[in-house]
């Protein structure tokens, strides 16, 4: 069965042919333009390819509600254009087959926990640390969507007492998002993140706020395992920093064995990049 796969990311979109066994026989990528201009090159790329259903995860807020009149719109965001776009019903009306929607990130928690590092798992939290933080999670086998849906990368966390840095987000300055972000540590430290691989305190200073953020999330959703994601732990020093932290900050309350190897509770996504891509796949499968 041919499936059809978006993943629409504020920086660039992901169209995908697979099929339903999260194989991928196609991939073509273009940078996200004003909508005008993208969702034409999308549309093209889908019609006359007979996929039988489309999966879209997207960049957000997004409306995930099936009984509301903006359901598969990007909501609120401040990209040029997009804000109130009705990214399902286009496609819909373009394509003409069912189409599956979610978050950007809660499609790569699909695609980890049907073929990734959390596979067979139903209580799982995946993270995407990038240009945003953004977090999914799996409650009993199923994506907790709630009034809207999850913005953990935004929870407020406790600024490490020597850190005066006021952070980047526009709405609460240091939160989560404010203080660790790819771009929080670009503008906190002069240079892109990427380039600064072998800076000891940079990454003694970001796996302090994910290691408290994941502190709070094991308390709160007590899952089986939580997957990090995005261009930021490409830092592949931060796994073992932010492990040895999440256990300090529990302190010994939370007596399991999964804490007693933390290499196995806290991964990196096993697909490697394209749990994304592949989360849609399952979207699209879901929607038929
Ligand atoms: P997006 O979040 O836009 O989908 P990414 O997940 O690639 O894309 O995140 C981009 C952010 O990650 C940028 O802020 C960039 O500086 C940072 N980043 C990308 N590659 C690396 C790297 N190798 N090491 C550290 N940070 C990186
Ligand atoms: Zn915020």
């Amino acid at each position: 069965m041919l499936l059809g796969a978006l993943e629409a990311g504020g920086t660039k979109f992901v169209c995908a042919l697979g099929d339903e066994n999260g194989k991928i026989i196609d991939r073509v990528t273009i940078p996200t333009d004003e909508p005008e201009v993208t969702m034409e090159i999308v549309k093209d790329y889908f019609k006359r390819k007979h996929i039988a259903a489309l999966g879209v995860a997207s960049f957000g807020p997004v409306d995930l509600h099936k009984s509301s009149t903006t359901y598969g719109y990007i909501t609120s965001t401040p990209k040029p254009g997009w804000a109130n776009f009705p990214l399902v019903k286009t496609l819909e009306e373009a394509i003409k087959v069912p189409v599956g929607f979610d978050t950007d990130v809660n499609g790569s928690l699909l695609g980890e926990v049907t073929y990734g590092s959390a596979k067979g798992l139903k209580d799982v939290v995946y993270i995407t640390i990038g240009t945003g933080i953004g977090g999914g999670i799996l409650v009993n086998g199923k994506v907790l969507h709630g009034v809207i849906h999850s913005e953990m990368g935004h929870m407020l966390l406790k600024p490490r007492e020597d850190d005066k840095f006021e952070g980047v987000c526009p709405f609460h300055g240091n939160c989560f998002e404010g203080m660790a972000s790819g771009p929080a540590i670009e503008k906190r430290w002069g240079r892109k993140a990427e380039e600064l691989s072998d800076k000891k305190e940079v990454w003694e200073l970001e796996s302090y706020y994910i290691a408290q953020a994941l502190a709070n999330l094991t308390m709160i959703l007590s899952p089986r395992k939580i997957i990090l994601g995005g261009g930021v732990m490409k830092q592949e020093q931060l796994f073992p920093m932010i492990r040895e932290k999440v256990v300090k900050n529990l302190n010994g309350y939370i007596q399991s064995n999964l804490l007693e190897v933390p290499e196995k509770y806290i991964v990196p996504a096993g697909l490697k990049g394209d749990q994304g891509i592949i989360g849609c796949l399952e979207l699209a499968k879901n929607a038929l």
